[in-house]
């Protein structure tokens, strides 16, 4: 029977709407911070529009949103300023957002078998959930104010009551006008004894001059710039005022108060929104203001917090001693008077609490889901684990594997070997033989009759990693094959034709691997190296081309342990613990450009003992062209100064030929010196090196210096890494503006971390305290959900509480099948499937 055409249109969108999100969502996340990494988004587009367009006819509405999203994005690159391109970007997410909303309506219909009209998404009515009424609809909002509450993140019900105050104030306290003292902010409560309107001079702004009394004294009150208070404001009417106590001409014999709030209030005792009490304070955004939010939210609350679903089960309620949610919404917006304002600041009331706890259970619910489902899949091979390649592995290799190699190892076969498949994660600090392991997996597989592929970030890592293994696989009577980008490969179209024919076993390439000319006659294992650095990967794209493989990540980048709970929560863990034997920790010191002259001094010393050395520099998006120009001038300076050694170079723009040309002269001891940009961040492995320079250091994130410093110590000669960076000068007006918005001590404060220690798992805790979770190095592209309440620095605590609450109930109820907790199904499935399936690994 064929499909109605309404569940294959809602299908098509979904699916369009998946995989259009992703790169503007990308480029959107952290007030656009990736925007200048994000290339071709106008061919993306509208492609995938085109292609939407002609596999099926949509009703009207939805062709003009579709093709008025491919409009956005005309001439993105070429011709919209960054501001543009932020602005379209804005407009994309809005146009998406109501693509969403029409594919939730087509949704319901299908379900309802019933109309087959498209509609717009209508006004807010009973029985809408929350998530899906739009903040349009809320009295006193219509569309102009929705536009603006989108700036803040607020577009449905739902988001309004989420939105939770950043601070709190109390205006609890009545102050008496006889305590008054300059500099405090008061709260007075007394009545007008004396008006007068006029206008300053200079800015012709109203100026309301009032003199209030409240039986303990009086004091001048003066209000800018709110006229409408002319109207409301009376001799004898009482009023609230908050606000600064100055003093006036005649200093401490004339207080006045510089009000910043004023009410009317019609009886003492009347508790109000903004004063008198504890006082929530939003985030503002030009045209919405703290105060109208206050209004808004009192609104939502009212009329809607009944109707939030409590979604938690009672068991996990009561044994968390959790408050039931409609006040938990009531009390992080309006707190109950007496309540313990630090604990409110920091986000550690029992209200904080109960809705971060309901945040960070669900994400580990979906977590928890995920792992059960791969848990239960069957996979069709089964890994031996006594294949004969592998005893022959071990005699061709120079060393024996660490202790620590051995034990992950074992972890790693023992997922092979079992019938669920593997879905490991792999974290050894760089350097610490990781590409062994997966060595080893990879002959279990091939020897097992199955081909593998080897997924790395960089063409320079596939070629390397290409040339390494290449001779011991061919040994091993194995054929691998290098599959990178584009057309400039010469052989690929024969490398597709054998791992489709099964001739080659092993395939190693950049994510060319995942495009849809390469097929795998028996594709059994995907490892996938440096994983930190592809961001947003799935092994769903893997299961899409129909292949069901053993997975492998293996990153270096140590994850701090309440981040790794997040981010890699349903992956199974090993850890490589231990270096190989003989190595001794990288020297490392900080020069500023006087000291130039020293660093230079080691360098040369390296030099003349047959070692290589690195120089990098930072490469920023915004002026990629500035540091490539200085990158090269640093090449011809150096070989100036080094003038018996030859000074290579390798940056981003060059040709892969070119690349890999170099790369091969520096490992071949041709090139002495390699001048590059941060290309070669990531798994570039030539023991021979022994001197990482690093120049701007302050620009670089520990994670990456760290990556940086892991190129050399790769044997068991002394290695060192110089890091250049100016003296720090605390206040720096222009420094701090080259920086952004980081404080200039932040990066010496890396630097220092970096001269410390050699450990990266020390060093991410580090970075993590320094910087927080939201800017945590790569964080963002490993997809990491962003809470609207949780923090997880601060409620790590809390995290392991909920993680562990979440997984008992998945094995309780994995399917979440019993009727109470339905509710907690839907929502996890509507906060997290999109994101979880766009966002990450696995
Ligand atoms: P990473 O974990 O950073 O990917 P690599 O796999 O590149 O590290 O290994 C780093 C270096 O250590 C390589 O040169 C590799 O040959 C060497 N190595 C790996 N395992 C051992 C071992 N068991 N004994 C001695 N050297 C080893
Ligand atoms: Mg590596």
């Amino acid at each position: 029977m064929p499909r109605p055409l309404l569940s294959l249109q809602s299908e098509a969108l979904r699916a369009f709407l998946q995989r259009v999100a992703r790169p503007i969502d990308f480029a959107c996340r952290n007030a656009f911070a990736h925007l200048g990494t994000v290339r071709n988004l106008e061919t993306f587009v509208a492609a995938q529009v085109r292609a939407a367009l002609t596999e099926l006819k949509f009703p009207r509405a939805i062709e003009s949103d579709l093709l008025g999203l491919q409009h956005l994005f005309i001439g993105f690159h070429s011709a919209l300023t960054p501001k543009q391109q932020r602005e379209r970007l804005t407009q994309a997410r809005t146009l998406l957002s109501h693509l969403q909303g029409t594919y939730l309506q087509l949704e319901r219909n299908n379900e309802g078998g019933g109309e087959q009209t498209y509609r717009d998404v209508p006004g807010v009515h009973e029985g809408q959930p929350l998530w899906e009424s739009s903040i349009q609809f809320v009295k006193g909002v219509g569309p102009k104010r929705a536009l603006l509450l989108q700036r803040l993140g607020i577009e449905t019900i739902e988001d309004a009551l989420w939105n939770i105050p950043w601070r709190y104030e109390d205006r609890s306290k009545i102050t008496c006008i006889k305590d008054v003292t300059p500099g405090m902010t008061a709260t007075l409560s007394a009545e007008v004894v004396s008006v007068r309107a006029t206008r300053s001079r200079v800015r012709r702004m109203s100026i309301l001059d009032l003199t209030v009394d409240d039986g303990t004294g009086r004091l001048q009150a003066v209000l800018f710039n709110q006229p409408y208070l002319q109207d409301l404001v009376k001799l004898g009417t009482r009023l609230l005022l908050v606000g600064r106590i100055v003093t006036g001409q005649q200093g401490w014999l004339q207080l006045r108060i510089d009000v910043a709030h004023c009410e009317v209030i019609e009886q003492d005792t009347e508790v109000t929104l903004h004063a008198g009490r504890i006082v929530p304070i939003y985030h503002e955004t030009k045209g919405w203001s703290s105060r109208q939010m206050r209004v808004l939210v009192r609104t939502v609350l009212d009329e809607y917090a009944a109707r939030t679903s409590e979604i938690l089960p009672l068991r996990v309620r009561a044994e968390h001693r959790l408050m039931p949610i409609p006040q938990a919404l009531e009390e992080a917006h309006y707190p109950a008077g007496g309540t313990d304002l630090a604990a409110l600041e920091q986000g550690r009331s029992a209200a904080h609490r109960r809705l971060a706890f309901e945040e960070l259970f669900m994400l580990q619910l979906a977590l928890a889901n995920r792992r059960r489902r791969i848990r239960e899949e069957h996979k069709p091979i089964r890994f031996d684990p006594h294949t004969p390649l592998l005893q022959r592995l071990s005699q061709l290799l120079p060393f024996k594997l660490t202790g620590a190699q051995e034990r992950v190892l074992r972890e790693i076969q023992a997922d092979m070997v079992a019938a669920r498949p593997m879905n490991r994660l792999l974290q050894g600090d760089v350097g610490s033989g990781k590409t062994l392991v997966a060595l080893h997996a990879i002959i279990m597989a091939c020897g097992s009759g199955c081909q593998a592929a080897v997924m790395v970030p960089t063409e320079i890592l596939a070629e390397q990693h290409f040339a390494n293994l290449k001779p011991m696989l061919e040994e091993l009577g194995l054929q691998p094959t290098l599959v990178t980008g584009g057309h400039r490969y010469k052989g690929r179209a024969e490398s597709l034709r054998q791992l489709q024919a099964g001739t080659a076993q092993v395939a190693i390439g950049t994510h060319a691997l995942l495009q849809n000319d390469v097929q795998f006659s028996s594709l059994g294992l995907a490892v996938i190296d440096e994983q930190h650095k592809f961001g947003v990967l799935q092994r769903k794209t893997l299961m899409d081309k129909g292949y069901r493989p053993d997975i492998l990540v293996m990153t270096a980048t140590p994850i701090p342990r309440t981040l790794a709970m997040t981010v890699y929560g349903d992956l199974d863990v090993s850890i490589i613990d231990a270096l190989p034997p003989g190595r001794r920790p990288v020297r490392t010191w900080l020069f500023s450009d006087s000291q130039r002259g020293r660093a230079w001094h080691i360098v040369r010393e390296q030099l003349e003992q047959q070692r290589q050395v690195y120089f990098v520099y930072p490469l920023v998006e915004e002026s990629e062209k500035l540091d490539l120009k200085a990158a090269l001038q640093a090449a011809g300076t150096l070989q100036k100064d080094f003038s018996s050694y030859r000074v290579g170079l390798l940056h981003g723009r060059m040709s892969s030929p070119d690349k890999d040309r170099t790369m091969k002269a520096f490992k071949a001891g041709e090139i002495h010196i390699l001048v590059a940009t941060s290309v070669i961040e990531v798994g570039v492995d030539i023991p021979n090196a022994t001197v990482m320079v690093i120049e701007h250091a302050d620009r670089f994130g520990l994670a990456q210096l760290h990556q940086l410093r892991g190129r050399v110590g790769r044997s068991a000669h002394q290695a060192y890494c110089l890091l250049m960076a100016p003296a720090p000068r605390r206040g720096n007006a222009a420094e701090r503006l080259h920086h952004g918005e980081e404080d200039v001590s932040l990066a010496q404060r890396r630097l220092e971390v970096m001269v410390k220690s050699n450990d990266g798992f020390l060093m991410a805790e580090e970075d993590l305290r320094l910087r927080g979770p939201g800017q945590w190095f790569g964080i963002r592209q490993w997809g990491l959900p962003e809470f609207r309440v949780a923090n997880l620095l601060r409620d790590a605590e809390l995290l392991q509480q909920a993680r562990r609450a979440a997984f008992a109930l998945i094995e309780r109820d994995p399917h979440l099948k019993a009727p109470q907790h339905r509710l907690l199904r839907l929502a996890v499935e509507r906060r997290w499937r999109m994101r979880l399936d766009l966002g990450s690994v696995s």
